[in-house]
């Protein structure tokens, strides 16, 4: 019942935001946009409760691909964390900010990482990749990299507007461009080399800064039916970040990686998780 009762969830809480957003902000926008993202979620969470394989890949087509086309190059909207800083620090609580703060930084606390597993517009590509289950244990030690990144974007937009540098706007519409270009060459050849779709996620995304101290505290999680466990070890073989989901604790290993994209429930023989 309570898988039953998740896609509704899903799409409930997104409403609440369309709906909040649309009346405080008096933008019709709002309400048709987030209607959307959150149908385009419960829509994929629904199909897997009915066994389509391919209930996540239509929701990131269906997000991701919005998001990317439509609100970053037609609507020229920087949803890349630089759009966050630059509207954060204009006081600006529109597009990026909004965006994160529903997605990535409070929305976490609901449904944790929810964002990597069903709408992020980088993973809807490095996801076509051949190795959807890590064929390594996790490069140890490189976990800085995304404090740098996320560092770096903060000093980028914060150096250029504490510059007084002029057409911002202009200059945030080719840092989405150049930005997501990059994202996508280093997923794709970190994603090669290291035989692990989501090394980028892992080792790079700057996002995570902000999602994983969030998804500790994840309402919606997994967690193991031990009654019905018989220890086969399935469940960890399918997942793509490495959680040791038979651990029940927030503590448990990788725990704020989990990006909720069913593969271990899938996996599970005795449909314990
Ligand atoms: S970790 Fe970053 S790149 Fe990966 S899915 Fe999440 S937001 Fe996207
Ligand atoms: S396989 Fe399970 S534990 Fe691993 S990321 Fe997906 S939902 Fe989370
Ligand atoms: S796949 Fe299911 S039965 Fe096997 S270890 Fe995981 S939770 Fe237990």
């Amino acid at each position: 019942m309570r898988k039953k009762l998740l896609p509704l969830g899903m799409f409930c809480a997104f409403e609440v935001v369309a709906v909040c957003l649309w009346l405080a902000k008096g933008n019709v926008f709002y309400l048709a946009n987030f209607s959307y993202i959150g149908a385009s979620v419960a829509l994929g969470v629904g199909l897997f409760m009915h066994g389509s394989p391919h209930a996540r890949r239509v929701t990131q087509l269906l997000v991701g691909l919005y998001m990317l086309v439509y609100l970053g190059l037609v609507c020229r909207e920087n949803m890349q964390i630089e759009g966050f800083w630059y509207y954060l620090f204009s006081g600006t609580f529109e597009a990026a900010t909004i965006h994160y703060a529903v997605a990535k930084i409070f929305g976490p606390l609901l449904f944790g990482r929810g964002w990597c597993g069903y709408a992020c517009w980088t993973a809807m590509v490095l996801d076509l990749l051949p190795h959807k289950v890590p064929a390594r244990p996790r490069v140890r030690g490189i976990g800085w990299i995304r404090y740098a990144v996320f560092v770096a974007s903060l000093a980028f937009v914060g150096g250029l507007m504490l510059a007084g540098v002029g057409g911002m706007e202009q200059i945030m519409f080719w840092a989405f461009v150049v930005g997501n270009v990059a994202y996508y060459a280093m997923g794709i050849v970190l994603a090669l080399v290291l035989r692990d779709n989501r090394a980028f996620c892992k080792y790079v995304c700057p996002v995570t800064v902000f999602l994983k101290p969030a998804s500790y505290f994840s309402r919606v999680r997994i967690t193991c039916d031990h009654d019905k466990c018989v220890g086969c070890g399935a469940c960890r073989r399918a997942c793509p970040m490495d959680v040791d989901m038979l651990d029940d604790s927030r503590r448990r290993e990788n725990g704020t990686e989990c990006i909720l994209c069913m593969e271990c429930v899938r996996a599970c023989p005795k449909d314990a998780l």
